[in-house]
């Protein structure tokens, strides 16, 4: 833990700071719960309040990182804190973390057009795998083309869409992290769609649309976050539409992403998805079973946290919804590790995280497991609730059971009822079978994980 030295100007924080630093973590804890404040928030103190601005100190960079991220912006100080820039302890330099986020205050606030950045989403921490591939060689693409001869537009838009959590503002974060790096004479806007029409809409109530007409047609690359909460409003729609097709005729490159293709983006006009398609359309798949472990390795190893192989399995086994649920995940288990100063066991893993693990379970119907099991054994469906109790038979209705036990939430007498009105103990003594014979009995225990594969997927 790094030595919190409370200093202001060079002198002790009076008790003021330090009461109104326990007010913005009391209100915080009433924001995200007792078990997330004793995770993240607590280990961490205040180091130095200067004017308006706080410096904190964390335990280690990775809780550091975690705590940036909350953007905390509190309204129980007279002046809100901001988002804090960090200190890195190792090199002692310290950079800023994300341009300031909070929304421009006068008309001539013009330079801080583009939202803030994550640090963290570069083109080096981006794990390609085939559900992304394209979308990645796309974005680099983009990202490189400053390089080449001046205004190299590749396609134009470049229009990235898939489900929430898939890496999408990743991807373009990535991109122009990357184009500020190289130094590249070009002017990178990057926002959401909501900034967007909240600027557009401002600059109408300032009367200052040519200005904001400008700002927006004198970049060389316009990357427009979410635009699926563009659709439907009118007058911004018209000011994209003609903001959008004055780049493309300058060549400018533009970026879009949303959460579905532009042929399936409600509320959209005609023109403006058509428009939108004419570039090239990239698609983020949902994450495989390869790729969320890579995802996991990579992570685990930027926060320096040792996971056990066999947790990060589970781990991508089971948390298939998005990647940012997986981050979720592992957040959580490096903060367990950290606080009971013990590797994670499968055990715990599964305890730590067991609401999560629930909500990523893909609801599988008793019936379907029925089904499968029966077509894979070539049994009649009816067989899976009859009283017959040659092998052939009840073994495969056994195998029903214990995928019924395992992949949904039933109870153990609501899964006897479904086959045949069995009896719990039936049900227990099912699944106690099938876990001991998968042991000794290679075959079942393959024709088991086909199983509960296909009924996963
Ligand atoms: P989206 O914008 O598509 O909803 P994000 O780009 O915000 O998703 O990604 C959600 C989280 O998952 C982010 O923390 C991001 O860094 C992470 N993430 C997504 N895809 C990848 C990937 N391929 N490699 C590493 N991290 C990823
Ligand atoms: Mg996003």
């Amino acid at each position: 833990m790094v030595e919190a030295v409370y200093r202001s100007h060079g002198e002790t924080v009076n008790g003021t700071s330090e009461s109104e630093w326990n007010r913005v973590l009391d209100h915080l804890k009433g924001e995200v719960g007792e078990t997330a404040f004793r995770s993240w928030l607590r280990p961490i103190s205040v180091q130095q309040v200067d004017g308006g601005q706080a410096v904190i100190a964390a335990p280690t960079r990775f809780l550091r990182d975690r705590v940036t991220r909350l953007s905390i912006v509190v309204g129980t100080t007279a002046a809100p804190m901001p988002a804090l820039p960090a200190a890195d302890e190792a090199d002692g330099a310290r950079r800023s973390l994300a341009e300031p986020s909070a929304a421009l205050d006068t008309p001539e606030d013009k330079a801080q057009l583009s939202g803030p950045l994550d640090p963290r989403f570069t083109f080096a921490n981006f794990v390609v795998g085939k559900p992304n591939e394209l979308a990645h060689a796309a974005a680099r693409r983009v990202a490189e083309a400053c390089a080449d001869s001046v205004h190299a537009v590749p396609f134009n838009p470049l229009f990235l869409y898939g489900g929430v959590g898939l890496g999408k503002t990743h991807l373009m974060h990535a991109i122009a992290w990357h184009v500020r790096q190289r130094a590249c004479e070009r002017k990178v806007i990057y926002l959401s769609a909501e900034k967007f029409m909240y600027q557009f809409i401002r600059a109408l109530r300032f009367k200052s649309t040519m200005d904001f007409k400008e700002q927006f047609r004198s970049v060389d690359l316009l990357m427009i976050d979410d635009v699926q909460f563009i659709s439907g409003k009118d007058s911004t729609q018209e000011e994209f539409f003609h903001t959008f097709n004055a780049l493309v005729d300058q060549n400018r490159q533009i970026v879009i992403a949303a959460d579905k293709s532009p042929s399936d983006l409600e509320g959209l006009e005609e023109r403006m998805r058509s428009r939108l398609g004419w570039g090239l359309v990239a698609d983020l798949h949902p994450t495989t079973y390869e790729l969320r472990l890579g995802i996991l390795h990579s992570k685990a190893e930027q926060a320096g946290i040792r996971i056990p192989q066999k947790v990060m399995e589970f781990l991508a086994h089971k948390i298939t919804s998005n990647v940012r649920e997986l981050e979720g995940a592992l957040n959580r288990i490096a903060a367990h590790t950290q606080l009971v100063g013990r590797d994670i066991t499968l055990e715990s893993a599964q305890e730590v995280l067991h609401d999560l693990l629930r909500s990523n379970m893909r609801r599988v119907t008793i019936d379907e497991i029925q089904r499968r099991v029966a077509e894979h054994y070539n049994l009649r469906l009816t067989e899976m609730a009859s009283d017959r109790r040659a092998r052939v038979v009840a073994r495969p209705r056994q195998v029903a059971m214990y995928l019924a036990k395992q992949l949904t939430t039933a109870s153990l007498p609501q899964i006897g009822q479904k086959f045949g009105k069995r009896d719990h103990t039936t049900v227990m003594h099912a699944v106690r079978k099938i876990e001991e014979l998968m042991l000794t009995d290679a075959g079942l225990a393959e024709d088991v994980e086909l199983l509960r594969r296909m009924l996963q997927s």
